[in-house]
């Protein structure tokens, strides 16, 4: 009996302890000015736009790491508060081109992109005409093949990417304009040290004639007449290249839990951005200089909760990635190498671009987030969201974004995307797009840092009850669900 007594009163000081901090006050911690504070370094000049792989990323990476140190966070990877990864970039040196023996001229005849070179070289003797139209739903057998198709009113690249996934070889797109861009001498940036070896080029339409059998060139009358089927078609590219190497790095930074400890929930956002462009600085304040900041503040109330007896049940993880702007590859490379189990990764909260107001929101624009992907995975963050926002947030919680017929498909455009396609519950948080978007004009002195305050405070009250929920989130939607 005494001793159970004495048991009681040890929970009761554990409890007391745990309880020096509660939630509300410990979202203070997060105010205007201090996300200014961060802001004012992460989209100053001296970070040069914080594109992946330059010296710009590498300083923003500095300073996120001597803010997660302060706070007292541990590294999270190895010891280490970076995670690096390399990104390569096909560089084309030399092009030649012989169709049917005869040679091409680069930039008058044809068009290449350095994003879809052939590995050494390309050669065939046989073709497959697609005509204009051609789409993932081709029933046609592509495997290993080179298709040759006529541009219509689409993107081309839309028709090469879907080669691509059919397994098709290479594409060919006949140009119907024939007023086209330089080739690209630099490729998009990837993750696989290997170059995927697919090929595609642009031809004029009266070069492109050879490739069907044409001795002349043809009029736009005469290619619509071009019967769809394999043509024996010599081809012969060749191409010099190398892929440069760029360095690159995510930021990860954790607060350990006590009681679950193999269990973790993530905050992220991307801290890179496009860098300079002809001389010109692109400052990416909002995009995602703002998210970027929000993180670091977050980690700095949990951190200072921390200070005063608060201790989340599941380890919570501060991760800022890089190479969002050249394809989310900073997420997608910590999706393919968790440092963390991702099975055991509760939930994923992304903050990307929240300081600023959509200029056709037509709520209360003080007072407004945008919500996404919350409903995807797991049917338990759409009632958290509601609960912490009902208590204490007050916020217009704005859910437009999920509409899977939404054209601006937002959802598939953060870094949350990566943790979803694996599986993970994740919500977006975002204001929509403005002018400035993606412009060098997305600068510090457009954010609201009044209403980016009440958006952190509700994302961190958020963070607070999904660390201390005693389950994970559970994952109970169905996988096949539209949009997913
Ligand atoms: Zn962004």
């Amino acid at each position: 009996m005494r001793k159970l007594l004495f048991l009681n009163f040890l929970l009761i000081c554990a409890i007391t302890h745990a309880q020096k901090i509660d939630i509300s006050t410990a979202s203070k911690f997060i105010t205007a000015d201090g996300l200014k504070e961060h802001l004012s370094v992460i989209a100053s000049a001296e970070m040069q736009g914080r594109e992946a792989g330059t010296e710009g990323e590498r300083k923003a990476a500095a300073y996120l790491i001597s803010q997660y140190k302060k706070f007292n966070l541990k590294p999270g990877f190895n010891g280490n508060y970076k995670l690096p990864f390399t990104l390569y970039q096909d560089v084309a040196a030399t092009s030649e081109l012989k169709i049917n023996g005869e040679p091409a001229t680069l930039d008058e005849d044809y068009w290449t992109n350095a994003s879809y070179l052939p590995t050494n070289a390309l050669k065939t003797n046989a073709i497959i005409y697609v005509g204009s139209e051609f789409n993932e739903k081709t029933k046609l057998d592509v495997k290993g093949k080179i298709l040759v198709a006529t541009e219509n009113e689409e993107n081309s690249l839309r028709k090469v990417a879907a080669a691509q996934k059919l397994g098709a070889a290479a594409m060919i797109i006949v140009s119907k304009t024939n007023t086209n861009a330089p080739s690209a001498n630099t490729g998009r940036p990837r993750l696989a040290q290997k170059p995927t070896g697919f090929s595609y080029f642009k031809v004029t339409k009266s070069f492109g004639s050879k490739l069907v059998g044409g001795s002349k060139a043809y009029s736009d009358q005469e290619w619509s007449e071009i019967p769809k089927g394999i043509y024996t078609t010599n081809i012969e590219w060749k191409v010099e290249q190398h892929a440069k190497e760029m360095p690159s790095a995510n930021v990860i930074a954790y607060l350990p839990a006590k009681e679950k400890t193999d269990e973790y929930l993530f905050i992220t956002s991307h801290y890179d951005h496009e860098g300079i462009k002809n001389g010109v600085i692109y400052y990416g304040a909002d995009d995602d200089g703002s998210g970027t900041a929000s993180v670091v503040a977050i980690a700095g109330a949990f951190a200072n909760a921390a200070k005063q007896g608060f201790v989340p049940k599941r380890n919570i993880v501060f991760m800022n990635v890089s190479g969002e702007e050249k394809g989310l590859l900073g997420s997608k490379y910590y999706s393919e190498h968790p440092v963390f189990p991702l099975e055991k990764t509760t939930a994923d909260l992304n903050i990307d671009m929240v300081g600023r107001i959509d200029p056709t929101y037509n709520g209360d624009s003080n007072n407004y987030v945008y919500i996404i992907g919350e409903e995807k995975i797991s049917s338990d963050l759409q009632k958290i969201t509601n609960s912490i926002n009902n208590e204490a947030g007050h916020l217009e919680i704005d859910r437009r974004f999920n509409d899977p017929n939404d054209p601006n498909r937002f959802y598939y455009r953060s870094d949350h995307y990566n943790f979803a396609n694996k599986g993970v519950p994740v919500l977006f948080y975002f204001n929509g797009t403005h002018r400035d978007y993606h412009q060098p004009s997305d600068t510090i002195e457009k954010i609201n840092f009044d209403l980016m305050e009440k958006r952190v405070r509700f994302i961190f009250k958020t963070a607070w009850e999904i660390a201390m929920k005693d389950e994970m989130l559970k994952r109970d939607m169905p996988l096949d669900m539209p949009g997913r």
